[in-house]
């Protein structure tokens, strides 16, 4: 399959740009020219705290920082930079400054633990960390230190100018080829590896999203709910920001429905970008009522799947939103699928259809052969979004990534006549649990670890509000006791809470077939009989 959406074409590959330049191509004029349309708008907007930061100030504190970062802090192009905090208004303005510089920028979830932070800076080798006062305690020493995002120290590096560097960058040539992100992802198999995205990879999935937009009112405004951390919502911040349109940021520890509801009111969202658990819950109850939603026009959702009643069941209670889903992989840059505008939303349960830049087929999974439309198979997909490479992993990459550059998803899809994608069933070990990443792998190397552990296998149970829990099947050594609470404890305590063992069975043994791969899906099947015979 290849689009058919309009495409923007790509810069030559030879020519130097970074995907900040490419977005904002004016930023490096002073002052930054304003826009029309942005100029009296709000970049950012602060759901929790209402501070907002114009266009113009957003242009100036990343002229501002990218200048600091060099000249203060001695960042220079190929360092690393990671990074561990919550969502805020900082950490666009943050991306935006590190990767003109070309240094690559590595977001990780701020939940994580001091082992999982450790294996993320063993694979990104950072010189460099930013975190919050509540993070940076679990960050190790790094050649040039921890710098708080909330302290005065930042607000001066992106709001006190450099003397005598006229608040300039020096000139860096990033090349279009060159890293500009090292995210965390488990991929199809065993443990989490750090996808390394080139600034190509960023400006191809923005062309392909360019060309295809739908037309926004005026204003417009996006919540954004998911984290910066994440694929999902490193694109949409860049996106949005690109295009002009305000992003409202959920920020705080618990951003919940009501606290969606509250920000659509006071910051007359238009577009709101939500992972599967918010969606389900919006159909839910009487939450929702009392509160004026009539600015809204786009509820996209992404990340995970979601079941097709759900779907129906949201659109019989808003008739007028246009529900819009995307799919797409850390390993492509985020989103290849989408629907895009009215009538691409309202074809039920497709996660859209092939944005520009990319190919796409679907596969026989044993064999590689090339099915027709209708058939399921496994979606393998090729284009200038995807990963240059799992970081200093070329074994992982090669299992993912053939020489003629198709990505094994791992997803089981088909395509229907019309060329929408639709997905099934995950083929690969990966756990979603409210969108986020669990690798089986990793829990139960930890599991493998309790000397009551005989042996383990860890499955995806399905649960309608989160979409997959992390279950664990333990068989127990010869005389072991141990109990659910145990296991459960035992695994919570070394891992992000996301990643916790939530359903716990002890079985005799682990079924695995002749080449010693364990069966997932019987594991679960014996499990899901059991929970509806009791
Ligand atoms: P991540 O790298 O965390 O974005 O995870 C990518 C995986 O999330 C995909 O391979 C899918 O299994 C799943 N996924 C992403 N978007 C969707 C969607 N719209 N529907 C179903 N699954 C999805």
């Amino acid at each position: 399959y290849h689009s058919l959406r309009p495409t923007t074409p790509l810069p030559p590959l030879t020519t130097p740009l970074s995907i900040t330049d490419y977005l904002f191509p004016h930023l490096n004029s002073s002052p930054p020219p304003p826009t029309t349309t942005t100029a009296a708008a709000a970049a950012l907007i602060d759901a929790t705290t209402r501070r907002r930061i114009s266009f113009p100030d957003f242009a100036r504190r990343i002229q501002t920082l990218t200048s600091s970062l060099q000249n203060r802090l001695h960042l220079s192009k190929g360092d690393t930079a990671f990074i561990l905090s919550p969502n805020s208004l900082h950490i666009p303005i943050l991306h935006f400054s590190l990767i003109s510089l070309g240094v690559v920028v590595s977001p990780s979830n701020p939940s994580s633990t001091k082992p999982e932070i450790s294996r993320q800076i063993y694979l990104s080798k950072p010189v460099i960390a930013f975190a919050t006062s509540e993070t940076a305690a679990k960050i190790p020493s790094l050649r040039y230190g921890t710098v708080l995002l909330d302290s005065p120290e930042f607000e001066s590096l992106m709001t006190r100018p450099t003397t005598g560097d006229n608040n300039n960058k020096q000139r860096v040539t990033v090349n279009q080829s060159d890293t500009a992100t090292i995210l965390y992802s488990s991929g199809t198999t065993g443990r989490v590896k750090g996808v390394e995205l080139t600034h190509r990879n960023w400006i191809s999935v923005m062309a392909g999203v360019f060309a295809a937009r739908e037309i926004r009112s005026s204003p417009a405004v996006t919540l954004c709910t998911v984290p910066f951390f994440h694929v999902y919502g490193m694109g949409l911040f860049m996106r949005e920001l690109a295009m002009g349109h305000s992003v409202v940021v959920s920020t705080g520890p618990r951003f919940d429905l009501t606290a969606v509801m509250r920000a659509i009111e006071e910051f007359r969202v238009t577009h709101v970008a939500l992972a599967p658990p918010i969606a389900v819950a919006m159909t839910k109850g009487n939450v929702m009522d009392g509160y004026d939603l009539r600015s809204l026009e786009v509820v996209a959702c992404g990340g995970a799947s979601l079941q097709r009643s759900v779907i129906v069941k949201f659109k019989e209670r808003f008739p007028n939103l246009q529900f819009a889903q995307a799919y797409g992989l850390t390993e492509s840059t985020g989103r290849v699928f989408g629907t895009v505008g009215l009538k691409e939303c309202g074809v039920v349960g497709a996660t859209g259809k092939l944005f520009s830049n990319s190919e796409a087929k679907i596969v026989d999974p044993d064999t590689g052969i090339a099915l027709p439309p209708m058939m399921p198979g496994e979606l393998w997909l090729r284009g200038s979004s995807i990963m240059k490479g799992y970081v200093g992993d070329a074994a992982a990459t090669a299992e993912i990534l053939g020489l003629d550059g198709w990505l094994r998803t791992g997803d089981l899809c088909y395509f229907d006549n019309e060329g929408f994608l639709f997905f099934l069933e995950r083929i690969k070990e990966l756990i979603k649990y409210k969108g986020y990443q669990v690798a089986p792998a990793e829990l139960e190397d930890l599991l493998h670890s309790h000397p009551d552990v005989a042996d383990v296998a860890v499955a995806p149970y399905p649960d309608e509000e989160v979409g997959q829990l992390p279950m664990a099947f333990i068989v127990r050594r010869n005389g072991s006791t141990i109990d659910e609470p145990q296991i459960m404890d035992f695994v919570a305590k070394q891992v992000a809470p996301y990643k916790r063992i939530r359903r716990v069975m002890f079985v005799d043994m682990i079924p695995k077939n002749a080449p010693g791969k364990v069966l997932r899906k019987e594991l679960i099947k014996l499990a899901l009989s059991k929970a509806t015979s009791k």
